[in-house]
């Protein structure tokens, strides 16, 4: 079994929506994940939003304006008028429900149930298209399946249990079609994935009845070695490992949901980035393989604040970290990079909601300095023990700017270094010029 998932530009019109067919191919036993429509679900937030203030006018035009848009839509994407009325009462059936929300009480329960809209309409939209023009399909509503726990964890077993009965109930069909981003909690009530969390919904079901890949089609190709609109001449990476893939995600790589490597890691599934505008370009591989001698990519994260804590505290302490540490697990505030010496530590956050509680607590250690606009650069490669030179080609390549943390050995396939966000450009430019 294939999946195959796209993302909303990939069905972000009835022309892109017909063109699907060039890169799927029904008669493959497959599952198709699609989001939402692109710009449907950043609507669905402000049109919660307008609910959660109780301005009914403003959910209401905000409504309006949305749904205007999906009438056009259909009018483009149905040829019959058998087609148009079916799209037709779907567009009203969920249009309908999200106005009658103006005459509840609205949480974040309701929230939920409204973001989820976004991408039952896309899927169905799609099933329905291919019913007009004659492609068997069926949908596989990912609320019967689709799992997370207390700690919103999707539940791999779960999900697998629930849908292999699906499918078999199917066994002459061939393509089947399921809505990324949604699922149900532990409460039984409709939750998701977090924004993005449709790569993470075509890992997690790979992994749960474990598909032979997991295609991942957007509209570039593949993951690039550098950022493509800071630096000139980038390309796609051919094949990362597993970890590669999460370190470059992490690091503002927005092709893919970060999270989404690990369950194709756990389970070892393959995953392919692809490109819907050139379906015939390699894109690139994740898979537990990969090439070793070589630096794959150079990726930046702004937005970062760098804290350093000096101590005389520190000489010679053992459990001192652990105090700095559970300062920031207090405030939910996790730590990306870290850097010690005997007397002082620096670690660096990008969530700075609690920052001023944080320092108000550090400094009961001793004197504490913190630079905020930094940015991260990470190039991920190989850099194992074994391997002399590169991490030297990388410092090379940055002599002229000032370095304010460098983090290397944490594993053998990253440096971090992290500099004034100023410099970054010219950080991302240099380093592309001398390590590829
Ligand atoms: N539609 C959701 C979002 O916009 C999920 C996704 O597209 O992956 O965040
Ligand atoms: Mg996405």
């Amino acid at each position: 079994m294939l999946i195959l998932k796209f993302g909303g530009t990939s069905v972000g019109s009835p022309d892109r929506i017909k063109k699907l067919l060039d890169i799927i191919d029904p008669s493959q036993r497959q599952i198709v994940v699609l989001s939402a429509v692109s710009g449907t679900t950043n609507s669905l937030v402000e049109i919660s939003n307008a609910y959660l203030q109780n301005d009914k006018q403003k959910a209401a035009d905000l409504i309006i304006a949305l749904q205007t848009s999906y009438n056009k839509f259909i009018r483009e994407l149905f040829s019959t008028s058998a087609g148009l009325e079916s799209g037709q009462d779907l567009i009203d059936y969920h249009f309908g429900l999200i106005s009658a929300f103006a005459n509840e009480l609205f949480t974040p329960i309701e929230e939920k149930i409204i973001l989820a809209q976004g991408e039952l309409i896309s899927t169905t939209l799609y099933h329905l298209y291919l019913s007009e023009i004659g492609v068997s399909s069926k949908l596989l509503p990912a609320l019967d399946f689709m799992k997370i726990d207390e700690d919103n964890e999707p539940v791999v077993e779960y999900i697998g249990s629930h849908l292999e009965p699906l499918l078999d109930q199917h066994p002459q069909e061939t393509l089947f079609i399921t809505q990324g981003f949604i699922c149900r909690n532990s409460f039984g009530e409709i939750d998701n994935l977090r924004r993005g969390g449709s790569d993470y919904t075509a890992s997690l079901i790979g992994a749960a009845i474990n598909a032979e890949e997991v295609q991942i089609w957007t509209d570039i190709d593949g993951m690039h070695n550098n950022d493509p609109r800071i630096v000139k001449g980038t390309k796609p990476i051919a094949r990362l490992s597993f970890d590669e893939a999460a370190e470059l995600a992490y690091f503002g790589a927005k092709i893919l949901h970060p999270q989404s490597v690990f369950p194709a890691q756990k389970y070892k599934i393959p995953v392919r980035l692809l490109n819907t505008m050139d379906p015939k370009a390699q894109g690139t591989l994740i898979s537990h393989e990969s090439e070793s001698g070589k630096i794959k990519s150079i990726a930046a994260k702004d937005g970062i604040t760098a804290i350093k804590i000096q101590s005389s505290r520190m000489l010679l302490a053992y459990g001192f970290l652990r105090r700095v540490f559970e300062i920031f697990e207090r405030y939910k505030t996790p730590i990306d990079m870290i850097t010690t010496s005997e007397v002082a530590v620096s670690v660096t956050i990008d969530e700075t909601r609690y920052l001023s509680d944080i320092l108000e607590e550090l400094k009961s250690f001793g004197s504490v300095e913190v630079d905020p606009e930094q940015t991260i650069i990470c190039v991920v490669g190989d850099f194992g023990a074994d391997r002399h030179g590169f991490a030297s080609r990388v410092f090379e390549s940055l002599k002229h700017l000032p370095i304010r943390m460098i983090s290397y050995g944490g594993s053998s396939y990253n440096i971090s270094l992290l500099l004034n966000t100023t410099d970054k450009v010219e950080a991302l430019r240099s380093l592309h010029s001398r390590l590829f």
